[in-house]
């Protein structure tokens, strides 16, 4: 039987700053539907590596690929028509605008990058159907004419999930979707990132370690650039280099 291409890979990717190799030759492949989470100490490279594959960053060598297509050369919002979503460190969300404007303003923005207005506006009730989608999807359907800035920290952190379900992608690149949830809402964050990778695939930089565990089909580790260990969590909890390099015991 013919093997499934991996829903996003990446193939010998090296990324120098100047002097400073922050990725040296990482290959990576992800299976359709997987949910992985990238650990590692802080420098280690994962949020160059989500942007090396979401397309913010062009590697100095090697290729991305997306179910198959090398899309090494396209421009995020092109990859992101081809059905790839991330989630950014920051959350990204205008705070005067209200839920349903930033949902909107968002789907427009992924779909159509840079181009003219007009050419979204053919398509107006679409986005708004969408928006509306996306935040039934994250549990904000009650909030959607609220002002963003109004919600909760973890409220704007499935805001902000929302608005990478926007195009619908078929792959999740999350950039530390817990940063800054406190304690109470954890659960619930959680419950969300399980509910939205339903028919996805997802790659997510997470500390919470008891999280990572959880949640994910496979951990992968990396440190100084370079991939250290990979594995299903109780693989790498029990791994020695990950233990004594990573997990701190
Ligand atoms: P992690 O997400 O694992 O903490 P990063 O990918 O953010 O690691 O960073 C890896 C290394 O690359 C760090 O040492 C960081 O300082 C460096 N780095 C990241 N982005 C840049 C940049 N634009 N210019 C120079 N150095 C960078």
């Amino acid at each position: 039987t013919a093997v499934a291409s991996p829903a996003i890979a990446c193939e010998g990717v090296t990324v120098a700053f100047g002097d400073f190799v922050a990725l040296r030759n990482v290959s990576l492949a992800f299976a359709p539907g997987r949910l992985a989470a990238l650990i590692g100490p802080n420098g280690a490279g994962k949020t160059t590596l989500i942007n090396v594959l979401s397309g913010q960053i062009r590697p100095t060598a090697g290729r991305v690929l997306l179910g198959g297509r090398d899309v090494t050369r396209l421009a995020p919002h092109a990859r992101a028509r081809t059905g790839l979503g991330r989630s950014f460190q920051i959350v990204t969300i205008f705070p005067e605008m209200t839920v349903m404007e930033n949902l909107r303003l968002g789907a427009q923005a992924r779909a159509f990058g840079l181009q003219p207005f007009w050419r979204a506006v053919d398509g107006w009730r679409a986005l708004r159907e969408r928006a509306e989608a996306c935040a039934e999807t994250v549990g904000l359907a009650a909030k959607l004419h609220s002002p963003a800035g109004s919600l909760s920290h973890g409220e704007q952190r499935a805001l902000e999930l929302g608005l990478t379900l926007t195009t619908d992608p078929a792959v999740l690149l999350l950039d530390e979707p817990l940063a800054g949830v406190g304690h109470s809402e954890i659960d619930r964050s959680v419950a969300l990132i399980e509910r939205v990778r339903q028919g996805r695939t997802v790659l997510l930089i997470e500390h919470n370690m008891d999280v990572v565990m959880s949640i994910s089909d496979e951990v992968v580790v990396m440190t100084g650039g370079e991939l250290l260990a990979r594995g299903t969590p109780a693989e790498m909890r029990a791994d020695a280099r990950v233990r004594a390099g990573y997990l701190g015991d």
